[in-house]
C-alpha cells in the first residue's frame, strides 16, 4: 500500500469520498457539461424505450474523475433498471463473470470500471454474453468435457476506461456506443461547485467558486475535493465564507498553482526542461527520474498537460512547449531541437 498522502489533485477517489455519491447528478437533466455526450445519451435512451429493449452496450473513456461512473448510474436511473457495479481487476476468473451474468435480470446494467484490465479468459466469456446474450459453460474435464449454452436475459454492459487503446478490438466492436468524456470548461465546473456548495451548506461567493473551478484541471472530482479543502481553510483561517482570497491562499498552501498544477506536474515539466533540454523524452524515463508511477503520469499528469498545451507528443517522446517554459519561468531556447509534432 502506498503510505503517502494522496495528491489533492488526484482524480482517483479517496477513501471516504463515497459521500460524494450524494452529490452525483441522478438524471440526465441534472448533469452539467458534456453536452454532446448527453444529447447522444438522450437519443440512445429514447430509442431503447421506444423499442422496449435494453440499452445498447456503452463504453465511456477519458481521464479519471470526469463522470464515467456517474453517467452509468444516470443511465440506470433513466431506464429504471438495476445496476451492478464491478471492475476489470475485481473480475479475476471467468467463473466470477459467469456468476455475475447469471444473476442479471432483463434490462439490468452491468457497469465494469477499468474494463481494460479484464483478463483474456474473462473477455472470452463476455463476448458471447454481449453479442448473443448467451453464457457458454464447460461441463466436465478432459476429453469428456462439453460446452452447454445458457440463455441470458437482454442486459447492458457499460464499460469505463482511462485507456481506450488498451481495449482489445474484439471487445471494442461489441459496444454499440462509444463516448469520450472531455475535461470540463471552467464555467461548467463553476456550476458543479456552486451546486455542491449549496448541498453541503458551504458559504461561498461567486469569485471564490470561480477560483476553485479554474484550478480544478477541468475535473469535477478534483473540484469537489478542492471545495472541501478550501472550506476548511476558510473556516479555520478566514471568515468561514469562501472568497477569492481564501480560495487562492488555501490552494497556495496546498501547492496548487494558478492553473491547477501541483508539485508532480511541475516536477514532470522541470525534469523535461532541465534534465532533457525540453525533450523529447519517453514517459517511463520521466517517471523513473521523479520516482513516480508511470501509470499516474500517463493517466493523470500527461492528459491535462497535453490539454493545456504544456506538453507535446512526438514520435521520439514528450517535449515541453514554450507555454510550459514561460509558466515555470524559464526562457524558451531560440532553436529548440525538438522534432516536428505528430499531426493529430
Ligand atoms: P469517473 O468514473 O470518470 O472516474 P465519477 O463518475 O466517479 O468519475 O465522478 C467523480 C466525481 O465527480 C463524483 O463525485 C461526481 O459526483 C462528480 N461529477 C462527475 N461528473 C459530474 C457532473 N457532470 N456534474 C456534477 N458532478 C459530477
Amino acid at each position: 500500500m502506498n503510505a503517502e498522502p494522496p495528491r489533492i489533485i488526484d482524480p482517483q477517489p479517496e477513501e471516504g469520498e463515497q459521500l460524494d455519491n450524494a452529490l452525483r447528478p441522478r438524471f440526465l437533466k441534472d448533469v452539467i457539461g458534456q453536452n454532446q455526450v448527453i444529447e447522444n445519451l438522450q437519443i440512445l435512451i429514447k430509442a431503447a424505450q421506444q423499442r422496449n429493449d435494453a440499452l445498447d452496450h456503452v463504453l465511456f473513456y477519458g481521464p479519471p474523475g470526469l463522470g464515467k461512473t456517474t453517467l452509468a448510474h444516470v443511465l440506470a436511473n433513466e431506464m429504471g433498471v438495476n445496476i451492478k457495479v464491478s471492475s476489470g481487476p475485481a473480475i479475476e476468473r471467468p467463473g466470477d463473470l459467469a456468476a455475475i451474468l447469471s444473476n442479471l435480470n432483463g434490462g439490468d446494467i452491468l457497469f465494469i470500471d477499468e474494463i481494460h484490465r479484464l483478463g483474456k479468459a474473462v473477455e472470452e466469456v463476455l463476448y458471447p454474453a454481449m453479442e448473443d446474450f448467451a453464457l457458454d459453460i464447460i461441463i466436465g474435464k478432459g476429453p469428456s468435457a462439453r460446452s452447454i449454452r445458457l440463455k441470458l436475459p437482454r442486459f447492458t454492459v457499460i464499460g469505463a476506461t482511462t485507456r481506450l487503446a488498451l481495449i482489445s478490438s474484439p471487445l471494442r466492436t461489441r459496444f454499440g456506443a462509444i463516448y469520450r468524456l472531455d475535461y470540463y470548461d471552467p464555467n461548467a465546473l463553476k456550476y458543479i461547485v456552486l451546486n455542491a456548495a449549496e448541498r453541503l451548506h458551504i458559504q461561498a461567493d461567486e469569485k471564490g467558486v470561480e477560483e476553485i473551478a479554474r484550478r480544478s484541471r477541468g475535473t469535477p472530482r478534483v473540484a469537489l475535493r478542492l471545495l472541501r479543502r478550501v472550506r476548511d481553510y476558510a473556516q479555520v483561517r478566514a471568515s468561514g465564507t469562501i472568497t477569492r482570497e481564501a480560495a487562492s491562499e488555501a490552494m497556495s498552501l496546498l501547492s496548487i498553482d494558478a492553473l491547477g498544477l501541483d508539485e508532480i506536474d511541475r516536477m514532470v515539466l522541470e525534469t523535461i526542461i532541465k534534465k532533457y533540454n525540453g525533450g523529447p523524452v519517453g514517459l517511463s524515463t520521466i517517471a523513473a527520474s521523479i520516482s513516480e508511477e508511470a501509470d499516474t503520469i500517463m493517466d493523470v499528469v500527461e492528459p491535462y498537460l497535453l490539454q493545456i498545451g504544456f506538453l507535446s507528443r512526438t514520435p521520439q517522446g514528450r517535449c515541453a512547449t514554450q507555454l510550459a517554459y514561460e509558466h515555470l519561468g524559464y526562457t524558451f531556447p531560440d532553436n529548440p531541437s525538438q522534432p516536428s509534432l505528430i499531426p493529430s
